[in-house]
């Protein structure tokens, strides 16, 4: 999984860059039940930046605030620099492309782009010229007469987005855009949708549930939980060093066991859990004292499934394999270890399947190596 964005384009990497959207102390509340709970968001020009969390999260109306169709119990809005708390969502210059499309059912994909335009009062061969220009650059030159109930669920989302970006706007918001349509096209359309940000280097900010689907588009991710923003990292960064037990769970699959650090090192912890009869070893750790109560993460492609007893002083242990999940080009193991806990392993399936040495209720070592460890607060 590889962020979209060279590091040489990171702003937010550089204590000189100024935000474009700035979200301040930010609250929502519907009838006393928090929605957005006081969150703060720097967000640069260009990025493709995804709020993601599971339903009910408050993503949704944090991306209406930002809209302007939602008005903030507290917290400020920037945009640009400009304060937009209080300004209407007409005058703001952000545009929205809805989960359902929104296209205007009577009028022909032409129209429907162009509708925009005509409202804001541009002469007629300027608008036709931004329409020709925007539905080539969403590949839909040639369905300029149709009308949306003759086009598939992706050529409307291409429309949609279209009619978004003909008018323009410094910051395009986008609602689950992929929602509707079937995995193999939601693919495609990731990718495409990333070709035209980049071209045109418009910033956008993307509400989605789907954690596959961010990690492949986003510049960052703003993972959120009952209101608040948990973690704020490139795809890459919040899969490897997640900052809770929280996203490390929500992010891909991972192996947690709970334990004491009783070893404490410039350069290393070690946990003794109940799960492991061996200690664990975790390198690069945030320093916490002996004694502490954490959690070690460690994702199931860094496990090493083998058939040879280690010889190693920490983060081995034995186990027998209790499900094999094939998966085509990988297969995940799901290991039991003595203590009870169950330890998931992936391998890649590099020979076929009568032919692989390890199958069920094979007794099994799984080990890993100190730096492939997240120490987490439980
Ligand atoms: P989903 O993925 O299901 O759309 P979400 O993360 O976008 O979820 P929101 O739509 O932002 O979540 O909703 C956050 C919380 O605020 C939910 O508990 C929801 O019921 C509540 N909520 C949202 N809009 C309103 C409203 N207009 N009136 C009352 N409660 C609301």
């Amino acid at each position: 999984m590889t962020s979209k964005h060279p590091s040489n384009l990171e702003p937010w990497q550089d204590p000189k860059a100024q935000p474009y959207v700035s979200i301040k102390n930010l609250t929502k509340t519907f009838g006393g039940k928090v929605a957005v709970n006081d969150v703060s968001l720097s967000i640069y020009k260009g990025e493709l930046f995804s709020l993601l969390g599971r339903s009910g999260c408050g993503k949704t109306t944090l991306l209406r605030m930002l809209a302007g169709f939602e008005t903030p119990t507290s917290g400020r809005i920037y945009i640009d620099g400009a304060d937009m708390t209080d300004t209407p969502a007409y005058k703001r210059p952000v545009s929205m492309v809805f989960q359902s499309y929104a296209l205007f059912p009577h009028m022909t994909v032409e129209q429907n782009v162009a509708f925009g335009l005509i409202q804001e009062g541009l002469p007629k061969n300027e608008i036709r010229d931004r329409v020709d220009a925007y539905l080539e650059l969403v590949q839909m030159s040639g369905y300029e007469r149709r009308k949306p109930d003759q086009l598939s669920g992706g050529e409307m989302q291409r429309v949609a987005l279209a009619r978004s970006l003909v008018k323009q706007p410094k910051l395009v918001l986008l609602d689950e855009p992929l929602a509707a349509l079937d995995k193999k096209l939601r693919e495609r359309t990731q990718l495409e949708l990333v070709n035209i940000q980049e071209k045109i280097g418009v910033t956008f900010i993307m509400v989605s549930h789907d954690q596959e689907e961010a990690m492949t588009m986003s510049s960052r991710i703003g993972l959120m939980n009952e209101g608040r923003i948990l973690q704020v990292g490139g795809p890459t960064e919040i899969y490897e060093y997640p900052n809770s037990k929280y996203v490390a769970n929500f992010i891909g699959s991972v192996n947690l066991f709970d334990g004491m650090i009783v070893e404490e090192k410039s350069d290393h912890v070690v946990v003794k859990s109940t799960a492991m009869e061996k200690n664990l070893c975790v390198s690069h750790s945030a320093s916490l004292p002996v004694g502490a109560q954490i959690s070690v993460a460690i994702r199931p492609e860094k496990v090493v499934l083998t058939d040879a007893k280690p010889k190693d002083e920490y983060n081995w242990t034995s186990g027998i394999v209790k499900e094999i999940v094939y998966l085509g080009d990988v297969s995940i193991y799901h290991v039991k270890l003595p203590s009870g806990a169950t330890v998931l392993a992936t391998a890649a399936n590099l020979t076929r399947a009568a032919e692989r040495p390890i199958q069920w209720e094979d007794e099994v070592f799984l080990r890993w190596k100190p730096e492939n460890g997240i120490v987490l607060a439980i």
